[in-house]
């Protein structure tokens, strides 16, 4: 096979169907691939992975035999403009891609798709995650459809309840941990190496595959003219991290002839990154997070080596919002009729706030991406 899976620091090689999530060196895990073939080859050969957003790029995502693919479909999702919501945030060119029109309401099953396909492959027995609440939902339902166990632990009162309901009703063994995130992933990460539990969190690096398909989706519905920012929340930075792959890597394919920037927004009560960023990312300090935003609620980021190559090398940068200011631009995203849950509205927020501090041109374009549904978290 011409994939495989490679270290970010050190550079060491690791067979594709290797279950690996760190090098012996500590550096996180990427997969890499062989020749990146027309972004549409594929397109219209009829077989059910077409309808998915994610599998009409299997090869350059996890090249696999269509037999072997756990898809919803998935993907596929649908661009947005609303000249109110431009005016409102004071540019000329603003898209919305909304992710939360995903099967199950987040773009987490973009990543998921491919994880527990992965899984099913190496004949896994149970699936597990630390979630702040839609990773979970969407392991849930793919565990389901796979026919494998999942096991999800949560942090005890800080997931949005409609989060948890779903996950419960597609049949998933719940822990609540006492602490935050953060914690809950420390643990869950314990317990996938004593007790064989295949772990799907984004250190997984086949779930960052999975999500590589939003940048390069978005760039086709915009024929193939990437817009000049991309704009993201970042919670545990697994987004930041993919989608630099996947402009990466389809710039050098000759896929699109542009390179967009990358703003990745935070929380200000949960802003590892953005304090990094302001310290030219000399140093590193994780914090105990609280921001009412529950998805961006994290506060020790486990893609962090990766979005920080993302942001140096696509020139990007991170910033900053208040849960108020959060709380502003959801209200105008839902009163559009386009509704969103509100860590997906903290894009809106940056880019009204970046405009005015003039870190973003009016008359550049911009794509933010919603990351969850409206129904998802009504409580801000
Ligand atoms: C998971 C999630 C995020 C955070 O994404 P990362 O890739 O972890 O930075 C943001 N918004 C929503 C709705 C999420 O579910
Ligand atoms: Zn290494």
């Amino acid at each position: 096979m011409l994939s495989f899976q490679s270290c970010i620091e050190c550079h060491q090689k690791f067979d594709l169907d290797e279950i690996i999530y760190r090098c012996g060196c500590g550096g996180l895990i990427e997969v890499k691939h062989g020749k990146f073939p027309s972004p549409l080859a594929g397109e219209g050969s009829g077989v059910r992975s077409e309808e998915s957003g994610v599998w009409r790029f299997r090869e350059v995502v996890l090249p696999v035999q269509e037999h072997e693919i756990v898809t919803h479909p998935e993907g596929n999702t649908r661009l947005y403009e609303r000249e109110v919501l431009s005016r409102w945030a004071g540019v000329k060119q603003l898209y919305f891609k909304h992710e939360g029109e995903n099967p199950t309401g987040s773009f987490k099953d973009r990543g998921m798709t491919v994880a527990v396909t992965q899984a099913k492959r190496l004949g896994q027995k149970t699936l597990a995650c630390a979630s702040t609440g839609n990773t979970s939902a969407s392991l849930a339902a793919y565990g389901a459809q796979a026919g494998i166990k999942t096991l999800i632990y949560l942090p005890e009162g800080k997931v949005a309840p409609s989060k948890i309901a779903q996950a419960i009703a597609y049949g998933a063994e719940m822990h609540m941990i006492q602490g935050d995130f953060d914690t809950a992933l420390t643990l869950v990460l314990e317990a996938s190496k004593n007790e064989g539990l295949y772990l799907v969190n984004s250190i997984n690096p086949f779930r960052l595959e999975g999500q590589k398909t939003i940048m390069w989706e978005l760039f086709e519905q915009l024929d193939w003219t990437p817009p000049d920012w991309i704009v993201v929340p970042g919670g545990n930075l697994g987004n930041a991290s993919a989608f630099g792959k996947a402009i990466q890597e389809g710039y050098e394919a000759g896929w699109f002839m542009k390179k967009p920037r990358i703003a990745v927004i935070q929380a200000q009560k949960a802003n590892p990154f953005y304090e990094s960023f302001l310290n030219g990312f000399r140093d590193f300090q994780p914090m105990k997070p609280d921001t009412r935003a529950s998805a961006i609620n994290i506060g020790n980021p486990v893609n962090y080596p990766k979005a920080k190559r993302v942001i140096q090398d696509l020139n990007g940068l991170v910033a900053e919002v208040t849960d108020q200011q959060i709380k502003e631009a959801k209200i105008q995203i839902d009163h559009s009729g386009i509704g969103c849950e509100p860590s997906s509205a903290a894009t809106l927020a940056a880019v009204k706030k970046l405009v005015e501090q003039k870190s973003i041109h009016p008359n550049e374009s911009i794509a933010c991406i919603l990351t969850g549904h409206v129904l998802k978290d009504s409580i801000m």
